[in-house]
């Protein structure tokens, strides 16, 4: 595979963030687009921009068959029969969505379950919950190993002729782990389910075949492999499409509509209400050429071939923790770790000092994190325009990290005092009598914390405790606010409109605060309802 003239592609990898050339190691979340998927766009909009199936006219005719052959296209890119078999929807998480409604509500009731694994993204699991909830129906688990793996004995166990549905990641977005779909979906078919493969992170880094994997539906997105945001995919097999009901309802999808009643169009329309993402399909076909051109097997070992230098690398160090499958099993091009007692977010900011995207977080699998018990982890992922010379930046910024941890927190980047009540948090740890408690949860970075307020009888607050497992800047600004409110009284809670602002501009002026706004909102709200319950009890 020839990396640099793959580069050549990707305009974007050519700027520098804060100075320094940028190495983006987030693909797993999103990748970069070339040039020629972002020139499909374009021309659309240029040439032939025109609604789909609707008018009698030159334009429209070129955009249907545009977007009608995008279909074809992305079915024979997973190995479809045709694009009868591949509905067009905004994202993987729509994807599974439309299978969960459709499909869920026709099949799921009381005495009936759906199997899923711990290391779903919530893009299914909250979903699996929702309908198992509406429909009665039991949610089971396949357990995770420790090295990163699903236990297939456990998968036996609760894989049984009471499930109607199994939902399983092809690949983790935070172990890279490679699940053994086949395995899979042979356990459920001998039981009489159907199974649905989350391929948000297998489609865009190795050949998938729907019917190599034995899927009854697939789901992915555009935006995670060289394609546009705004567009996923549905891989369904044609007679359960064709069993199942339409999951939203409008123009597009219909054949004949009374006033008591509406007729569905042929496939995939019949799942595509509105006016579908039509400029996203079409470059989403582009990016399946562009990536069949490099070859998803090249792609795929180029993947596992950098994941398995970085966990050699990590390995070297005693201070990281990497999570998933050992090095030398084959996987996908990402690895979650943690290093040392730095936070993930102070790791992953010190990183982009240095021009290095990450992500840190839960990576949308809290549960995944509770079983790993951690709060969060860094993710380094990769795509075929990633060089050895860009793992080797992000093992120098981790080098630095670790080196420099404690000067950084205390002069660069935090204030001395924000350092100092980082790690001396005096009133860190919960309280047992507290009068009330407040549990905040920053769910797009994973920060998250519990407040534990005690009032004496007077209405003045005698102690606030919390446990934190947040950033350095959002412990230090918890401990502050800890320190500033004890002896006020409760009212004072209530109001703390802009008091973390003005703490931080009198103390802190070099602190970042875009992380800092929780703790003050959290406690007033606790204190709000705190103050209304006492009101009612008294009326
Ligand atoms: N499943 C997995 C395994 C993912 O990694 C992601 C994206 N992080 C999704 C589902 C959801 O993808 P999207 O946000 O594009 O719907």
């Amino acid at each position: 595979m020839d990396v640099e003239s793959i580069r050549e592609d990707f305009p974007i990898l050519d700027r520098e963030v804060g100075g320094e050339p940028l190495v983006y190691l987030d693909n797993a979340a999103t990748t970069q687009t070339p040039t020629q998927v972002s020139r499909t766009f374009t021309e659309y909009y240029d040439e032939y921009n025109a609604n789909v199936h609707r008018g009698i006219h030159q334009l429209s005719h070129e955009a249907s068959v545009a977007y009608e052959d995008a279909h074809d296209r992305l079915a024979e890119f997973v190995g479809a029969d045709g694009r009868e078999e591949m509905v067009f929807t905004k994202n993987a998480t729509e994807a599974v969505n439309l299978v969960a409604h459709g499909l869920g509500h026709q099949h799921l009731e009381p005495g009936t379950a759906v199997v899923t694994t711990e290391m779903e993204h919530h893009a299914s699991l909250v979903t699996w919950q929702q309908i198992a909830e509406r429909t009665g129906a039991e949610v089971r688990y396949v357990e995770v190993e420790d090295d990163g793996t699903l236990d297939a004995e456990h998968a036996k166990e609760v894989i049984d002729e009471d499930v109607e549905i199994v939902s399983v990641a092809h690949v983790s977005n935070v172990l890279g782990t490679v699940n053994p779909v086949r395995e899979l979906a042979d356990l459920a078919h001998d039981n009489g389910a159907v199974i649905l493969v989350d391929g948000a992170q297998s489609v865009p880094t190795r050949p998938v075949d729907v019917t190599d994997l034995g899927a009854d539906f697939l789901a992915f997105s555009g935006h995670k492999m060289a394609g546009p945001t705004g567009i996923g995919c549905l891989y369904g097999r044609r007679d359960l499409l064709e069993e199942m009901d339409p999951f939203l309802y409008g123009g597009e999808m219909i054949r004949h509509v009374t006033f008591d009643e509406a007729t569905w169009n042929d496939l995939p329309w019949k799942f595509e209400a509105g006016t579908p993402p039509i400029a996203e399909g079409i470059a989403l076909a582009a990016a399946a050429d562009y990536l069949d051109d490099i070859g998803m097997d090249a792609v795929r070992r180029h993947e596992d071939e950098l994941a398995q230098y970085l966990l050699d690398e990590l390995a070297e160090r005693e201070d990281v923790e990497a999570y998933g499958p050992p090095a030398g099993v084959e996987r996908t091009g990402l690895v979650s770790f943690n290093v040392g007692d730095v936070h993930g977010h102070d790791l992953s900011e010190i990183l982009d000092d240095r021009g290095v995207a990450v992500r840190a977080g839960d990576h949308c699998t809290q549960p995944l994190h509770d079983v790993l018990d951690i709060p969060g982890s860094v993710r380094a992922s990769f795509y075929v325009y990633t060089t050895r010379e860009e793992v080797d930046a992000l093992l120098d910024g981790i080098e630095d990290a670790a080196e420099r941890r404690d000067g950084l927190l205390a002069s660069d980047r935090y204030h001395d005092r924000v350092f100092e009540h980082h790690r001396d948090r005096t009133n860190a740890g919960g309280l047992e009598d507290a009068t009330f408690r407040k549990h905040s949860a920053e769910t797009s970075c994973g920060d998250e914390g519990e407040f534990h307020v005690d009032l004496a009888a007077d209405g003045t607050i005698r102690e606030i405790g919390f446990e934190s497992q947040s950033c350095a800047v959002s412990t230090a600004v918890a401990s502050m606010l800890a320190d500033h409110l004890t002896g006020e009284p409760v009212d004072a809670l209530a109001d703390l409109d802009g008091t973390v602002e003005a703490l931080l501009d009198g103390q802190f002026p070099d602190v970042r605060r875009d992380c800092v706004v929780g703790p003050e909102d959290v406690i007033s709200e606790g204190a709000t309802e705190h103050l209304e319950s006492a009101r009612s009890a008294d009326d």
